[in-house]
């Protein structure tokens, strides 16, 4: 049944309330819909103003929060204030952020009993999710202001580099501004999609997206066929971006003027002048070679070949992450069918020209760069509205899942580089009779030592019925859903008792530790081969030692002294190597073990199944 709404300003009906789509980006942000009438994309702007919304929020001193251009102007005057780079904070502790803390101006908690990074501004704590939500929530109202109509569902794009933790900080962040997130996009999928990428189901692309925002650079490489986005490497630095050039500029001013650093320590004012003037600068050169301005009486000029310049190292670490992405996903250039630009910074002249020579094609811009992202999730939204049924989104696991089993083995039931929405399942059971319950640990990595990967959640599943070692069935299964949320299920097939809970890690990995995870896994194969061919052989001698000693006083009656005695060396002899780390030599007791168990347990098992015979009989 469709709903009709009645727009409560216009008075007019409403066949179908309207989906947004938002680019919470880390330097700005915005919103675009579905044109009613056109039935294309368009970013929201009140009149003439920017459809850009500056991801700055500002405090002031009773507490009130302001967000956008208003916020933006006190960012240098009143650092401890004015936060900017929320993003960067999302699903992060304060361990994964320390190393750049010095990028921060403002007050980052380092609170040991709360894992997650609070902020502080004025007199108040603040988390990343709260922030991210005043942004959204200024969004929301800018939106339901221009539209006349309220808006409470939105699509919210990702970097394709957000984990499970930040994701759902995402998506916590829209449900406390009041809006209920219908999906999780990443933004190179999403800038595909505003350049028609994949819309048409025949279609086989290999795309190459390089954004280069404000303060972070990525490149992913998507695959799409089938009307499926399959994103296959990405690549890129956190922190590199359009603010990396301003401060060149900066700096080259403060040389090139002879104005010390330590004046614009103290006159916050002019500091904050200094980065405009940069940034404008910048900009005038992106559609002209020269730049004249006035600074208190002072003469700043920027020619492009100086911004050049200024900007070339910056520009070739971008390359750099191109070229790494491209062996990640073991292509070449040549089999790169389009690219896709995203990002303010890209209307950089240099970064343009850099980026076509390398992959030698004209590349993308005629979509505007800063707004091609949330236009993708405007036409995401669409489709989620049921307007596109043949487009489907697909994304990849960046890390193997599973969970730990005995000897603390890891067992992947989801490997690296699936594509998502997924589901494994395995099944499992007890080691001990009568065990109720079952220890349920889920671990990101990969390595074949749990200690050595990253622990997502554990949780129990008790009330498993009293049975007999083995008898059980556990089945576990894994779900990752489209917005990459892992839901792990305990269920114990023939009782039907069940368990189930969605992993949201306490924190998120850098991309600089998922990266260490995977070398550390290659440059520890061997050792890890070693490890688990050690662990599994005394796993199997424990419980070889368990089931016999079972056996034993079960059956005492039936067995001769020596038979028990040599029994008991053996189990012993066993025992005492367990302790070791020679497989081989754990093999052999086992082997031993078994030899002398072997008759007695095979006389017993005929006089049983004899009796069993008679029984029958009679
Ligand atoms: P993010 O995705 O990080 O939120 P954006 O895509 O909005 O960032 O990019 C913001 C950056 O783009 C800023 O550094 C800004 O100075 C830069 N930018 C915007 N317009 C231009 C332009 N015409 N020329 C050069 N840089 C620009
Ligand atoms: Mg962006």
């Amino acid at each position: 049944m469709a709903k009709i709404g009645i727009n409560l300003s216009t008075g007019s009906l409403q066949q179908e309330e309207i989906i947004v789509g938002i680019d919470l980006g880390t330097t700005n942000s915005l919103v675009a819909i579905i044109h009613p009438e056109s039935k294309k994309p368009v970013a929201l702007r009140e009149h003439n103003s920017s459809s850009l919304v500056p991801s700055v929020i500002y405090f002031d001193q009773y507490d009130n929060v302001v967000v956008g251009e208003e916020a933006k102007k006190h960012l240098i005057t009143e650092p401890y204030n004015t936060i900017f780079s929320a993003k960067r904070l999302m699903g992060k502790s304060y361990n994964d952020i320390e190393t750049h803390s010095d990028f921060f101006a403002y007050k980052i908690i380092d609170d040991n009993t709360d894992r997650l990074v609070k902020v502080q501004a004025g007199t108040k704590f603040y988390s990343p999710i709260e922030l991210s939500s005043f942004i959204l929530k200024e969004l929301k109202q800018r939106a339901e202001h221009i539209l006349k109509t309220p808006v409470n569902k939105a699509v919210i794009t990702v970097p394709a580099y957000f984990n499970d933790a930040q994701r759902q900080a995402t998506r916590d962040a829209g449900k406390l501004a009041g809006l209920d997130v219908l999906r999780i996009v990443n933004e190179p999928t999403a800038a595909s999609l505003a350049y028609g990428l994949g819309l048409n189901k025949e279609e086989e692309k290999t795309i190459a997206v390089y954004d280069l925002g404000g303060g972070t650079f990525d490149v992913s490489v998507l695959k799409i066929s089938n009307g499926i986005f399959e994103v296959i490497s990405t690549n890129g630095d956190t922190y590199l971006g359009g603010d990396d050039m301003d401060n060149a500029i900066v700096t080259f001013w403060i040389r090139k003027y002879e104005i010390s650093p330590e004046i614009l320590k103290e006159d916050r004012m002019l500091a904050q002048s200094f980065r405009l003037k940069a940034e404008e600068a910048k900009k005038t050169l992106s559609s002209t070679d020269n730049y004249v301005s006035e600074l208190r009486g002072m003469e700043l000029t920027l020619t492009k070949d100086e911004l050049n310049s200024l900007i070339q190292s910056l520009v070739d670490k971008t390359i750099e992450c191109c070229i790494l992405a491209l062996k990640d996903a073991d292509l070449s250039v040549t089999d790169i069918d389009e690219i896709v630009m995203v990002g303010g910074s890209t209307r950089v002249p240099l970064v343009k020209d850099s980026v076509s020579k390398f992959f030698g094609k004209q590349v993308h811009t005629e979509v505007n760069p800063d707004e091609v992202v949330a236009l993708g999730a405007a036409i995401q939204a669409d489709i989620l509205a049921g307007n596109n049924r043949d487009v489907l989104l697909l994304d990849i696991t960046p890390l193997s899942l599973g969970l730990e089993t005995m000897g603390g083995l890891m067992d992947v039931l989801i490997p690296r580089n699936s594509k998502i929405p997924t589901k494994a399942a395995r099944q499992y059971t007890t080691q001990k009779d009568g065990q109720a319950g079952m220890r349920i640990s889920v671990y990101q990595g990969e390595r074949d030592l749990v200690k050595d990967n990253r622990k997502l959640a554990e949780f129990n599943l008790t009330g498993i019925p009293g049975m007999p070692a083995g008898i059980p069935k556990v089945e576990i299964s894994f779900l990752i859903n489209a917005d990459g949320i892992l839901v792990v299920t305990a269920k114990e097939l023939r009782s039907g008792i069940q368990q189930s809970i969605e992993v949201k890690p306490q924190y998120g990995l850098t991309d600089e530790e998922v990266e260490k995870m995977l070398t550390d896994s290659i440059a520890n194969a061997k050792q890890d081969m070693i490890a688990r061919a050690v662990t599994e052989a005394k796993t199997e001698g424990e419980q070889l030692i368990q089931t016999t000693e079972n056996f034993i006083s079960k059956n005492k009656n039936f067995l001769t002294s020596a038979e028990i005695e040599s029994t008991q060396n053996a189990i012993n002899a066993l025992q005492q190597v367990l302790n070791g780390t020679d497989k081989d030599l754990i093999h052999t007791h086992i082997e031993q073990l078994n030899e002398i168990s072997r008759p007695y347990a095979e006389r017993l098992m005929d006089s049983a199944i004899a009796m069993a015979m008679k029984g029958k009989q009679v």
